[in-house]
């Protein structure tokens, strides 16, 4: 049975914030719901307050400046990600992990900051926005402030958000745009499916950026390799930064063997 909790639905930041503030580490956010529902129903989440984060209008903006590089505010969908013609021309690894990411009908609610916030090992958007660089722009009554991503997600389902704060939005700069590259993601089954383990890789200039994803309690992002690197190096660099898992979806050996496949396809990909 669900327990009992408030549902406020500000249309503005300040009262917003306000909210938040009031309501402390009882108030938990609602973006698209695809991952706070099912918690809350699995009794895994007990909001005394959910606050919707969809009625303040600018948490949905999604742009990309030359300058800026581009800004996806908290209410982003990843559909609406995916049909963005700056984000297929600029940023094509954030496409191809956003199409693995569940199924359309989870693509039209979910969004890319919930994905970010709940810090899944496995959660598709991390990797991808690892190799771009991508920020983190936080937001609460007491002002706004700006990390790194890897700097925001600290372990398994843990960032470094505080009560009475929200994921206003991710920027992603413009470094490396025009880069190519590919996302590849392991699953038990050909159709939807959490990844396994998952390998981003982008190659811009005579630079390699590569993030892993379910294979460590956080997204990784290895030190950046030159364009001339071999295989061996990026998998010795891998070998040294994950800690893969056993467990129901797969073994630990099988984890970080297909790290290695995936580098290896990946490198023949941007070389080709
Ligand atoms: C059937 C199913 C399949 C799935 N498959 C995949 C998959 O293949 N790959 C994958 O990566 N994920 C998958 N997911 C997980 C999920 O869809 C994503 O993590 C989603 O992106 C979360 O976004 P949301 O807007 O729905 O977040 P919500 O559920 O609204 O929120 C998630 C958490 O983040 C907090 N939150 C949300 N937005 C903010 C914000 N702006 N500021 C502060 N806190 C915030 C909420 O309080 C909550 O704790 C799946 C989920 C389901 C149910």
């Amino acid at each position: 049975m669900l327990h009992d909790f408030s549902y406020a639905a500000p249309t503005a930041r300040e009262e917003l914030f306000s909210t938040l503030a009031r309501h402390g580490k009882t108030a938990e956010v609602l973006s698209g719901g695809t991952d706070l529902l099912v918690n809350i129903r699995a009794g895994i989440s007990t909001p005394l307050h959910v606050v919707d984060l969809k009625g303040v209008a600018e948490l949905a903006e999604l742009g990309f400046d030359a300058t800026e590089g581009l800004s996806i505010g908290a209410c982003v969908t990843v559909t609406r990600l995916l049909d963005d013609a700056s984000v297929r021309k600029n940023y094509p690894l954030l496409i191809r992990a956003a199409s693995e990411l569940a199924t359309h009908q989870l693509r039209n609610r979910a969004t890319i900051v919930g994905n970010i916030v709940t810090a899944s090992p496995c959660g598709d958007m991390s990797s991808p926005l690892l190799c771009y660089g991508a920020d983190v722009e936080m937001a609460s009554a007491a002002g706004t402030r700006r990390l790194p991503l890897q700097e925001f997600i600290t372990g398994v389902k843990q960032t470094v958000i505080q009560p009475g704060e929200i994921v206003q939005r991710i920027i992603v700069p413009t470094t490396f745009c025009g880069g190519t590259g590919n996302y590849l993601k392991l699953k038990r089954i050909k159709g939807h499916d959490l990844g396994v383990v998952a390998v981003a890789m982008l190659r811009y200039g005579k630079k390699i950026r590569v993030a892993i994803g379910s294979a460590a309690p956080t997204p990784v992002l290895l030190p950046e390799f030159p364009s001339d690197a071999t295989a061996e190096t990026i998998k010795e660099a891998a070998r040294a930064a994950i800690s893969p898992i056993d467990d129901v979806r797969c073994t630990r050996e099988y984890r970080s063997f297909m790290v290695e496949e995936f580098i290896d396809r990946l490198l023949k990909e941007v070389r080709a």
